[in-house]
């Protein structure tokens, strides 16, 4: 069974497709950036190692999903024989609110859910949306199924996603904690109890997912008790660009002093802080500050020891959630490639029962792995996420 998956963003549209009868082979991927403006470019490449990459004249999201049907279907690059190949196509979408918390076939009640949940994604729920509908435009008749970035926090109990604000704002406006990154902490966290042998339903896991954007979730036999991240991806952790936790007097402080407008002071935290903002060498990339601080740049130096310590924080404040731990993932763009910073993280955490192996903690691997020492009480895992074939994955479910 061949499945499509798409990515929609304010700008870009990811692919992949999938072929879930052979072994879930991925047959071809890619991206499409910069819709909408100058100088459009695709990356396409296959599983025979055939790579392109160059200007599209694409303005919008349905000539995006055209031509990725015309590269899928490409005499020389493609690897579909009938655009009738792919069976369902798999929608990344990221709000779902309390409203959708498994994954749907995109019916149009479906859609004008994901509508109205875009008042608290605006920079996302449309553009899904206009993937969803670019795709119905030019493969017709194919079910789309809609996976959310929520869905997986959906089983939080109200102590973790009500904040302490007057109630009628929960009653009225639905203003709670949703959580995001749903579909990768779901992923990893089943990957860790196969790569470990037991049971996710009798196991006590905290997922990191630690990319450009950060969160850390708690995870009770298989079900999220909490997460780091709200009512939208800013709060939690120290992010690349976004500041995370931060006292909401601060925030009222800078808009009245400087005269902002909200839309200013959401830019200012979402796009401007974090590691950007702390370390003040232009990039929000680990990698980078990571190459400064070992030159010597104290604020570099400064900002990583602060993502570092609020990882800390939410992993000790998730193991008094969860009563215990058995297992800790790391996922992600920095969680599975930086060595420092998983060891940043976990310095000062064996007397609690955290005990990572430096040796292999140090290993470069695509794999699955364990990272903790032998006699560690919980075990450390590094397992790459795949949120492409976690939706693919519920995508052929729901299809079939
Ligand atoms: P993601 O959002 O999961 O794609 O993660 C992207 C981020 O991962 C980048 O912005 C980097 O900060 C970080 N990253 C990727 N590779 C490395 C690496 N080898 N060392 C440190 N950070 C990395």
């Amino acid at each position: 069974m061949v499945i499509l998956v798409i990515n929609a963003g304010s700008s870009s549209v990811k692919f992949t497709v999938f072929d879930m009868a052979d072994q879930k082979k991925v047959l071809a991927s890619g991206l499409i950036e910069r819709i909408g403006i100058e100088g459009t470019t695709m990356k396409y490449s296959n599983h025979r190692g055939e790579e392109i990459k160059g200007e599209v004249p694409v303005k919008n999201p349905q000539d995006a999903v055209r031509i990725i049907a015309e590269r899928l279907l490409d005499a020389k690059v493609g690897v579909l024989k009938s655009l009738s190949d792919i069976k369902a196509i798999g929608h990344r979408i990221v709000q779902g609110m309390d409203k959708i918390v498994q994954p749907v076939l995109m019916t149009a009640d479906a859609k004008n859910i994901v509508r109205d949940c875009g008042v608290l994604a605006p920079l996302h729920n449309p553009h899904n949306l206009m993937g969803i509908e670019a795709c119905e435009a030019v493969l017709p008749g194919v079910p789309n199924v809609g996976v959310f970035d929520t869905a997986f926090h959906s089983t939080m109990p109200p102590r973790a996603f009500l904040y302490g604000l007057p109630y009628n704002y929960y009653e009225t406006d639905r203003i709670r904690r949703y959580g995001f990154h749903g579909t990768s902490h779901g992923y990893v966290a089943k990957a860790a109890a196969a790569l470990d042998g037991r049971p996710l339903e009798k196991l006590k896991i905290i997922t990191a997912h630690l990319g450009n954007g950060g969160s850390v979730a708690a995870v009770l036999n298989g079900q999220c008790q909490d997460t780091s991240m709200g009512l939208t991806p800013l709060e939690g952790v120290l992010m690349g660009t976004r500041c995370g936790d931060v006292d909401t007097s601060a925030v009222l402080y800078i808009m009245k002093k400087e005269g902002l407008t909200p839309d200013q002071a959401d830019n200012l935290l979402n796009k401007k802080s974090g590691v950007l903002g702390l370390a003040g060498v232009g990039s929000s990339d680990l990698r980078d500050v990571e190459g400064q601080a070992d030159k010597g740049n104290k604020l570099c130096a400064q900002a990583l020891d602060i993502y570092a310590y609020r990882v800390k924080k939410y992993i000790g404040a998730y193991m008094a959630v969860l009563g215990g731990l058995d297992i800790l993932v790391f996922t992600a763009g920095v969680g599975e490639n930086s060595i420092t910073m998983r060891a940043a993280i976990l310095k000062g955490l064996e007397g609690i029962g955290l005990k990572l192996d430096a040796a292999k903690n140090s290993v470069r691997s695509p794999e699955p792995r364990v990272i903790s020492t032998d006699d560690s009480p919980i075990k450390i895992h590094v397992i790459p996420t795949n949120e492409e074939l976690a939706i693919a994955e519920a995508t052929v479910k729901l299809a079939s």
